[in-house]
């Protein structure tokens, strides 16, 4: 039985035939991107929100993209020169902007939990597009979607999550989602930036790269530090010698990975970003297929648990 309700908060709304679903209706949308005219008219007169909160270049594009090539009508809010600026509150811009019977809302947010807080104050769907340190479930299952064309499968694949795990919502979905998909994950990082209870959510955890060898897929993360009050690393060009990943520390046939916005020369180098390893490109060109397969799933697609969620 596959497990997906009315919204996408988290990974763990998601079991293994659900993300299996998504990707699998993934690869249909993705030939669609493939073709000149890239539309097809399954969302044909239905409107999509784009809320954004928090910067953002991939997945606010994407999303945008997705929604229009499934031909939904669709409006991109940006907290920046909206009345959120005015001071108007999440809800009543929430409130505000259901009333144009919108079928989802697609909301960014800084603050963990807002996307949960959303889905209590709008009957659209709502799919988290990254809130705070939480969560940000579609990144996680565009890199699943690259890495399973990639290897085939993530059974048994090692995966190794290096960089500012504290702050990153990306490692949070993705240790969840890997897992899920048959991976084992190991999480490194200065311990400064990996959270004492990391490994509950099923992964190892180290502060050194000493065993990278043994990683199938190098996942690296952004320092993140707009997210930063305190100084977590003594020097970015002391965390760039212990923690950067080059071209020397990666072994032939590992795999690359990066969620984006890189900074170039912190985690990592200018010639590894550039590598034929690095899939960093591959990830976002997934983007927009695996978010028309979500839209499509919980708007079009029938969620067995839709009358409990
Ligand atoms: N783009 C990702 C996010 O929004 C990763 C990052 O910002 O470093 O979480």
């Amino acid at each position: 039985m596959t497990k997906l309700g009315r919204h996408l908060l988290s990974i763990d709304d998601l079991d293994r035939a659900s993300i299996e679903r998504i990707l699998d209706r993934a690869e249909s949308f993705d030939e669609v991107s493939g073709r000149e005219i890239k539309k097809v008219p399954v969302l044909r007169g239905r409107t999509i929100v784009n809320l954004f909160y928090e910067s953002s270049t991939r997945t606010s594009s994407s999303f945008e993209l997705a929604a229009k090539r499934l031909s939904a009508d669709v409006v991109s809010v940006r907290s920046q020169g909206s009345s959120v600026d005015k001071g108007e509150s999440l809800k009543d811009t929430v409130q505000t902007l259901s009333a144009y019977d919108p079928a989802a809302i697609v909301i960014r947010s800084p603050h963990a939990g807002a996307a949960g807080l959303v889905a209590g104050w709008t009957p659209a769907a709502v799919i988290n597009a990254g809130d705070g340190k939480h969560e940000h479930p579609t990144q996680a299952l565009l890199d699943v979607f690259t890495l399973r064309r990639r290897l085939g499968s993530l059974d048994d694949a090692c995966i190794w999550i290096v960089g500012d795990v504290l702050h990153s919502r990306v490692a949070r979905s993705n240790i969840l989602a890997f897992t899920r998909m048959g991976a084992t994950v190991t999480v490194c990082g200065p311990p400064t930036l990996i959270p004492r209870d990391i490994e509950a959510l099923g992964c190892e955890a180290t502060t050194t790269l000493d065993c990278l060898e043994e990683a199938d897929v190098v996942y690296v993360l952004r320092l993140q530090q707009e997210r930063m009050r305190d100084s977590f690393v003594p020097s970015l060009r002391e965390y760039a010698a212990r923690y950067q990943i080059t071209s020397a520390r990666l072994r032939p046939g590992q795999l690359l990975m990066h969620p984006g916005p890189v900074n170039r020369g912190v985690e990592l180098s200018g010639e590894a970003i550039d590598s034929a390893q690095a899939l960093i490109g591959a990830q976002v060109r997934a983007g927009v297929a695996v978010r028309m397969a979500v839209l499509y799933e919980l708007l079009v697609g029938v969620p067995i648990l839709a009358a409990a969620a």
